[in-house]
């Protein structure tokens, strides 16, 4: 498989190039230069089929040999070896719980997946590998978490000061190691264009490998079909209307690649919290990034979501098209927290603010589309979220897996909001 640049001013690279790289030069996204249809075949087995077996037969066109075929099997096993269960909320309405892995949210997937796929690919190379991960909360702990320990790569993640959680921080500050936990003095937006400028600085990049885990890397990005197809082997009746929490569009992107191969699917949701900038492009056919604002569902305060540019790709650019298989809703912080105390008090599901901006947005299409039922993504686990145990006036009881990391102490570099002292730490590691 090759892959260009959505920019179109860059080569095309192999699956193995895009995946070290992360990013084109020309800053745009690379992107599969050959979507084919999977098999019908495919479907009708996949109630027999596992999810480590699903998942190889997802990738593998993507991969095409780049990977030998028993670690590529091995490496889906890994990743995938947590439960993604489908659970029925309300009549119409079921959860797609995302959040069993170990840094309890979906970004576990992509981030094992990726991992795994760079220390094999890093076996064979001849530089030091540096992974930068620019967060809004979960992707630091889920990139830390899968690469700890990982032999000759070393992780530095940039994540903005007070907008991340308790457990949040602890996940990504605890690890030590490998892994450098820098705080910036900014917001998640300021992060990421730090992480851009330095993946596009010559002086560091001649010297070691760097490379994003961000969802923009197709290591992260293409693995996060995963689970729509495990959801339908669990779904029964005709296609669902699918609702995902939405910040930077990868896992929505994602979700709607699987359903361009052929997923059934009868409806996507991009369900955004105050950061509406693609609600606003459905209806107004502008799209105009803005800087980001801080909501509840902190992991989804994005102003400038990268990988919209990879559904525009999927749609050839076609917004007619789109909007038919599209609909965008923003939610505001108080019908975030009105969704998590109302679904607990009826149904005694316990919602963390993103996966309750998506049932938001479901329950308000299915209220208008009476015939249609669907699911939500749950994106992680509620016991993350400090926010969840003020609006239901209890905490939530925190899984057994990251009780550890209460007793643990912070560690982290305060750097400000520019490139230079970033630049400094990154060059000191190589
Ligand atoms: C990252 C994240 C999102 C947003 O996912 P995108 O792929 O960036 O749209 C939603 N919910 C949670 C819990 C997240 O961590």
């Amino acid at each position: 498989m090759r892959y260009f640049s959505t920019n179109r001013n860059s080569g095309t690279v192999s699956f193995r190039e895009a995946v070290l790289l992360g990013q084109p030069a020309d800053k745009g996204l690379y992107f599969p230069d050959d979507i084919s249809p999977l098999a019908g075949g495919f479907f009708d087995q996949l109630g027999e089929l596992t999810n480590a077996e699903i998942a190889l037969e997802v990738i593998r066109p993507f991969i095409s040999g780049e990977i030998d075929s028993t670690a590529l099997a091995r490496i889906c096993e890994e990743t995938v070896d947590f439960e993604i269960p489908l659970v029925p909320i309300t009549e119409r309405i079921s959860a797609l719980e995302l959040f069993h892995g170990p840094t309890l949210a979906f970004k576990d997937v992509g981030a094992r997946f990726m991992s795994r796929v760079l220390g094999y690919f890093s076996s064979e190379a001849d530089k030091k590998t540096v992974v930068l991960v620019a967060t809004s909360g979960d992707t630091g702990g889920a990139v830390a978490a899968g690469f700890h320990g990982v032999e000759g790569v070393d992780v530095v993640i940039l994540y903005p000061k007070g907008r991340v959680s308790r457990l949040q921080e602890l996940q990504l500050t605890t690890l030590g190691g490998n892994v450098t936990a820098l705080e910036l003095d900014g917001t998640f937006d300021d992060c990421q264009a730090i992480a851009k400028q330095a993946l596009a600085d010559d002086d560091i990049t001649s010297r070691a490998r760097l490379t994003s885990a961000n969802s923009i890397n197709v290591a992260r990005w293409l693995p996060q079909q995963f689970y729509y197809f495990f959801a339908l082997k669990q779904w029964d009746g005709p296609p669902p209307v699918i609702s995902v929490p939405s910040g930077n569009f990868g896992n929505l992107a994602a979700g709607m690649l699987a359903h361009v191969r052929g997923l059934p699917v009868r409806h996507f949701i991009a369900a955004c919290n105050a950061n509406d900038v693609v609600p606003r492009f459905l209806q107004t056919d502008r799209y105009e990034p803005m800087p980001s604002v801080a909501t509840l569902s902190n992991a989804m305060d994005v102003g400038s979501p990268s990988n919209f540019v990879r559904i525009m790709e999927l749609f050839n650019g076609d917004i007619g098209r789109l909007r038919h298989a599209l609909s965008a809703e923003s939610v505001s912080d108080e019908q975030t927290a009105d969704a998590i105390s109302s679904l607990l008090a009826e149904n005694g599901y316990a919602l963390d603010p993103h996966g309750a901006v998506g049932y938001r947005c479901l329950a308000h299409y299915l209220a208008e589309h009476p015939d249609e039922r669907g699911f939500f993504l749950e994106t992680a686990h509620a016991a993350k979220f400090d926010s969840v145990n003020e609006i239901i006036g209890k905490p939530v009881d925190i899984p057994a897996s990251v009780q550890h990391l209460l007793s643990k102490t912070k560690q982290s570099i305060e750097v400000g909001n520019d490139y230079a002292q970033v630049r400094e730490i990154l060059l000191s590691k190589i």
